[in-house]
């Protein structure tokens, strides 16, 4: 499982980091980093949930 973002559609509101904090962060810039766009077993339900909770659908599941 991977996670991806379409940057062009991110605006940087930090919903993501707040579901799923072990797989992104938003740096200085206020610019969304995918810490690893692998996504084990463990950090499933995180990334679903940081997926859903994104207002612009920035981010998906592959
Ligand atoms: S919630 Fe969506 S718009 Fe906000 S930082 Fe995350 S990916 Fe970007």
């Amino acid at each position: 499982m991977k996670i991806v973002l379409d940057r062009p559609r991110c605006e940087g509101h930090g919903l993501c980091e707040e579901a799923a904090p072990q797989l992104m962060h938003l740096d200085d810039e206020g610019e969304l980093v995918l810490d690893s766009e692998q996504v084990g077993e463990a950090d499933a339900a995180a990334a679903h949930a940081a997926v859903r909770v994104c207002p612009v659908a920035a981010l998906r599941i592959v």
